[in-house]
């Protein structure tokens, strides 16, 4: 055996090279191992690969391996999501076309991505811009569209006025309302815009009940579509030709105390409502309103400010004539549009009634309490009863609430409804780096969809990309002419792309059969890997992404193309590696790392090992190099024992004991390394596997210099470790391997197994002193008896050198803890 220096750089290439000749990570279905669909959110294709991929992308990989190894048919692949705003915004700032920048970003970044040593199964890549994906996420928006989930309407968006383009709710960020990309606060604009209907999955989305997904995530999704029931009440007005105004409440118990009624100021009645001699007054209010957001407009710091439109409403319990109000705090997404003011009952309510003097009348309370004084009351409990309302005076709140609601579905006045937050997805942006919406306008026969046998609709590569608020697509003549697929007749193509949140919504399907020229996916294929069994990605997807695709694959199942109802089984969030300035990594604040320089320096084992060994990987953290040393040492370390090259260091202590006891200690250790590091691997773990493998060194270490070298448990011991480690650290393990003389590849070995006999067996360490100075310590099993300790604690020869040949005066022991030898006073 060769006696070479620990050099990464010497065989990690190598390997990586022989790896990919031989197609070891590429998948194929069928064969008797149960599949193991293990996925990674693929990154957005912005240019390189940096230290948060790796540190995303290793943690999966680790326990892909680790399947693979235990006998599972693993799918492990990756891709690009690759349409999007920053290939549009390169082009504009540097004149490079969206294309050119984002293929040259893939090259790079798939180059990159190899330098991980990751196995993923480059055979099943995607790339969501490659004509041969986007025909199908046009394809999926045909399926919607043609099922009625897909439409067309006037819609006040956000925008952002820097990118300008339209951003969904869910990319508008933070109490100011920013672009998510950008950071620039939106503003609101009427536009023709493209919708999914998700809102008729809402009641489905919120049941995570057969779903491995973190709490944190469920309960972001939860809020998100934000459910609540109540009832719905029509409130009938002073005006021929209106209709009565529907209030949706969570309180119909407090029916008999609404004393006036307030509208979102764009509530669509108002116009017909408003007195003649106030509409100059309200116009201006509801033209105000519209300029402010939503976030200001629901603030509870700010006072509530109205304005009486001069018309007035009847409350369909009490038959008073209550007046009507517009104010910004309705907001006209949210409910109907229209709330019934119940101020004693409804902090905002009162706040309004207080300042405009409108009346206060209390209908609940408690049982034995009065009403508070000059505050609404709130509590929602047990024992409250109505008063004042009429034949409800004197039940409990709890049973008024079905009682009422029953009582105005029988006046024909509305009945239990349900509220949600959650508003239809909106897809389509005014851009041009994303797939186009695959409809065309004809004079005739309207909005038609195209055949799918005329899909893909093709990007032109020829435009103009000076953002002007409209897209590129709106100036190209060869693009908009198209014929109507109805009566043939010229017709106008549409220029909305697609959100590429479209793109990613399916991608994960089309992994399982990327080729398929003819289809969107083989239903075999999809029936064999589907649904994903682990997925890992960050946590600001929770209700972009996750929600989205969950919501595509519901609608693909009720259309007959899936029959599945989720499609992650498990989903596993990784923390976010911060700049060692604890901000988030970005070029504009240069506190990006580049993990190339540290590839040069320490190789991709070290790198991968380290980032897994820095904390919880479910937590992150800022970025220290500190330590990187300890683990390239470690590494090293392993490559001293299993080439059988002695040198472990200072500061280890020579195992003492029979030839039997050192064979079981180490054993012990050995397999209780296999078992937990296997639970910890499945768990991701990794810092706490990474941490067991370093203990299982150490006591190969000792039993080395203990002289068990060429042992059969010293070779279990070191088999075992390179196969535990070899899906953290893949080259060093399999050129480790290859040195022992063990078959190609070790990452096509079984995965070790432990012997639960000798799991159980645990070793103690004891403290030896001399005279109450520690001189060494005795590995030994809780159960040695108090003669053997003693018999090896004398002959230790660090003990036996401080003796001097002195004879000991007694031997104490503390059993469990320590051993004392004590020795005759000098003079
Ligand atoms: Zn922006
Ligand atoms: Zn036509």
């Amino acid at each position: 055996m060769t006696a070479e220096r620990f050099d990464p750089a010497s065989y990690e290439d190598a390997w990586r090279e022989r790896w990919e000749a031989d197609g070891l990570y590429r998948t194929e279905e069928g064969g008797p191992r149960a599949k193991h669909y293990l996925l990674t959110m693929y990154p957005y294709t912005s240019g390189d690969v940096h230290i948060g991929h790796w540190y995303a992308v290793t943690g999966p990989d680790i326990v892909a391996r680790m399947r693979r190894m235990q006998g599972f048919n693993v799918m492990f692949p990756m891709g690009f999501d690759s349409f999007g705003l920053p290939a549009e915004n390169a082009a504009i700032d540097r004149g490079i076309h969206p294309a050119v920048w984002t293929y040259a970003n893939i090259d790079r970044m798939r180059a990159q991505f190899r330098t991980i040593g990751t196995m993923f199964d480059w055979s099943r890549e995607v790339v969501t811009s490659d004509p041969e994906y986007y025909r199908w996420t046009q394809w999926l928006f045909l399926q919607l569209y043609r099922a009625g989930l897909a439409y067309r309407a006037l819609a006040a968006v956000d925008w952002c006025p820097k990118d300008l383009v339209v951003l969904a709710r869910e990319q508008v960020e933070g109490p100011d309302r920013r672009c998510w990309r950008c950071g620039t606060p939106c503003v609101k604009r009427d536009l023709e815009q493209w919708f999914f209907r998700i809102t008729n999955y809402a009641d489905e989305l919120l049941d995570f009940s057969r779903i491995d997904w973190p709490e944190p995530i469920n309960l972001m999704q939860t809020n998100w579509i934000g459910r609540s029931e109540g009832a719905e009440i029509d409130f009938p007005v002073e005006a021929d030709e209106v209709d009565p105004i529907r209030v949706f409440t969570t309180r119909p118990d407090t029916v008999y105390g609404a004393t006036f009624m307030v509208l979102a100021p764009e509530h669509a009645a108002v116009a017909a409502l408003t007195s003649e001699q106030l509409r100059a007054e309200v116009e201006a209010y509801v033209t105000e309103a519209r300029r402010e957001t939503e976030i200001e407009r629901m603030s509870t710091e700010r006072e509530r400010a109205g304005i009486f439109i001069g018309a007035h409403a009847v409350n369909p319990m009490t038959n008073e004539r209550i007046p009507i109000w517009i104010s910004d705090y309705v907001l006209p997404g949210y409910g109907t549009g229209a709330v019934m003011g119940v101020p004693a009952h409804d902090e905002r309510d009162h706040a309004f009634a207080v300042r405009y003097e409108l009346p206060i009348r209390y209908v609940v309370r408690s049982r034995d309490g009065g009403v508070p004084e000059g505050q609404p009351f709130l509590p929602h409990s047990a024992d409250e009863v109505l008063v004042d309302s009429g034949e409800f005076t004197g039940m409990a709140a709890a049973d008024a609430i079905p009682a009422i609601t029953t009582r105005v579905a029988e006046l024909g006045l509305g009945g239990p409804a349900v509220s949600y937050r959650i508003r239809d997805w909106l897809i389509s942006r005014q851009r041009y780096w994303g797939p186009p919406v695959p409809i065309v306008y004809c004079d005739v026969h309207g909005a038609q969809p195209v055949p799918e046998s005329e899909l893909p609709v093709l990007l032109p590569v020829d435009v103009d990309f000076a953002p002007t608020g409209v897209s590129p697509l709106q100036s190209h003549a060869g693009f908009l002419a198209a014929r109507c697929p109805v009566g043939g007749e010229p017709a106008r193509r549409e220029t909305d792309t697609l959100d590429t949140f479209v793109d990613s919504a399916w991608y994960f399907l089309r992994y399982c059969s990327p080729h398929e020229a003819d289809r969107p996916w083989d239903p075999e294929a999809v029936k064999h890997w589907m649904p994903v069994d682990l997925y890992t990605g960050g946590a600001e997807h929770a209700v972009l992404h996750l929600l989205y695709s969950r919501f595509a694959v519901k609608a693909l199942r009720d259309l007959g193309h899936l029959d599945f109802d989720e499609p992650f089984q498990a989903l596993r969030n990784q923390g976010q590696i911060l700049g060692a300035d604890h901000q988030r990594m970005s070029k504009s604040r240069g506190n990006v790392v580049n993990p190339d320089d540290l590839v040069v320096r320490y190789g991709s084992d070290t790198v991968r090992l380290f980032l897994m060994f820095i904390g919880p990987w479910d937590q992150g953290g800022p970025w220290s190099a500190t330590g990187i040393e300890g683990v390239h040492r470690f590494l090293a370390r392993v490559w001293n024992l299993a080439t059988d090259r002695g040198s472990h260091g200072p500061g280890l202590t020579v195992a003492i004991g029979s030839d039997e006891e050192l064979t079981r200690a180490l054993r012990a250790a050995t397999h209780r390394t296999i078992q937990e590091v296997s639970d910890d691997y499945a768990e991701l773990h990794f810092n706490t596997a990474i941490s067991k493998m370093m203990e299982l060194a150490n006591a190969i270490a000792r039993a080395g210099d203990a002289g068990m070298v060429g042992a059969d448990a010293h070779a279990e011991a070191v088999d075992s470790l390179l196969l535990l480690l070899a899906p953290a650290a893949p080259h060093l393990a399999e050129e480790l391997w290859k040195r022992r003389g063990r078959p190609y590849s070790i990452h096509q070995q079984a995965w070790p197994t432990y012997d639960p006999a000798l799991t159980a067996t645990e070793t103690i360490e004891l403290p030896v002193q001399v005279d109450g100075k520690l001189r060494d310590r005795l590995v030994v099993t809780p159960d040695t008896p108090a003669e053997e300790i003693e018999r090896l604690a004398l002959a230790s020869e660090k003990v036996l050198a401080h003796l001097a040949g002195r004879a000991p005066v007694r031997v104490v022991q503390v059993p469990g803890r320590l051993v004392n030898i004590v020795t005759p006073r000098e003079g």
